[in-house]
């Protein structure tokens, strides 16, 4: 029987609470002074290019991995003296999670179920079927399910045992548009009902899913807070360049470097800068150029990411 977690008390609303938390592997500084508080009930999204060490993060946080360095607690209990604990009350989608293709999605689930020890194991894996929508699909073999169900399928697995808190390391990568709409639906019910998620992606949709985003690049923590002050804090001037010639001025202002960011963005072309009078001034040589409209346009989270991680490049070097 697992202790009742501090989490328990009602003035305790904190459910991570890590400070400076360092990583290495061998030379490689993976995770570098991480910080973060994220309350019961709310969102985390880990953003950031493909290494930088959201996962490594979240393997931390759950117990999974021990810190270098830093200090912190998740569910109330301390990350490196009570791993097991954290351990017992989550539940951790990871990237390449697996079933037994040639069970049905009711035997898997039973299965999980029998591997952790669960009690009322009939009434869980009924409930975790109808919660997921899974019912009707209960005796699919799991091997003959699509991408967005198995990650249903996944999804209820890791929520069998009822855990506090929910980790999901890019959970929908490869999954259509509509089945990613509707995990994300569940997601959003689940914190509704009170439950925590830290979710790591690279889709800008789900990031607006999200209460809050942390950015991480290099295993630096760049930028955190909701969408809007993640946006608001890069400060960034940002014109939309459409017409005939924009790849012609991409060319241009990249040989030319004077422009912070020069990104492609569908059919238009973002120009974009932190300081606007500089930006004016680089850009003042092309303004009447023909073929080119000039639009100023609001920062959008995707102009935020690419400036981060092009700062990020820059002081890496
Ligand atoms: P992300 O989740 O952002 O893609 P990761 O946390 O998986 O990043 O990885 C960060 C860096 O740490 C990568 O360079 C990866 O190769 C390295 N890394 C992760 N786990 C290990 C490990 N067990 N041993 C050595 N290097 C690792």
């Amino acid at each position: 029987m697992t202790k009742e977690s501090p989490l328990a008390h009602p003035r305790s609303q904190v459910v991570i609470d890590v400070e400076g938390l360092t990583k290495r592997f061998g030379d490689h500084l993976v995770v570098d002074g991480f910080s973060i508080q994220v309350e019961r009930g709310r969102i985390q999204g880990f953003l950031g290019p493909n290494g930088s060490g959201k996962t490594t993060t979240i393997r931390m946080l759950c117990g999974l991995l021990t810190p270098d360095g830093g200090r912190g607690s998740c569910l109330g209990y301390d990350i490196r003296r009570e791993a097991e604990r954290i351990k017992s009350r989550v539940g951790y989608m990871t990237q390449k999670f697996s079933f037994y293709e040639d069970l049905t999605i009711r035997e898997n689930l039973d299965f999980v179920a029998r591997i952790h020890c669960l009690d009322r194991r009939k009434k869980r894996v009924e409930k975790a079927l109808e919660d997921l929508g899974l019912s009707s699909r209960r005796n699919q073999l799991a091997g003959s399910l699509s991408g967005g169900w198995k990650q249903r399928l996944a999804l209820s697995a890791c929520l069998l045992h009822e855990p506090d808190l929910l980790l999901l390391d890019e959970p929908t990568a490869g999954v259509d548009p509509k089945a990613r709409r509707e995990f994300w639906d569940h997601i959003n019910q689940l914190a509704d009902d009170g439950l925590t998620v830290l979710v790591s992606t690279h889709y800008m949709d789900e990031a607006e899913r999200c209460h809050e985003i942390s950015y991480l690049a290099y295993g630096k923590l760049l930028a955190t807070g909701t969408v809007e002050e993640v946006v608001r804090g890069a400060g960034l001037t940002i014109w939309s360049v459409s017409g005939p010639a924009v790849r012609e001025l991409a060319r241009d202002l990249r040989a030319g470097g004077k422009v912070e960011m020069v990104t492609a963005f569908g059919s238009a072309l973002h120009l974009g800068g932190q300081d606007r009078a500089a930006l004016d001034v680089a850009l003042a040589p092309y303004r009447d150029r023909p073929g080119l409209v000039w639009k100023q346009a609001e920062a959008e989270l995707e102009d935020v990411f690419i400036h981060l991680m092009s700062q990020a490049e820059d002081s890496y070097r």
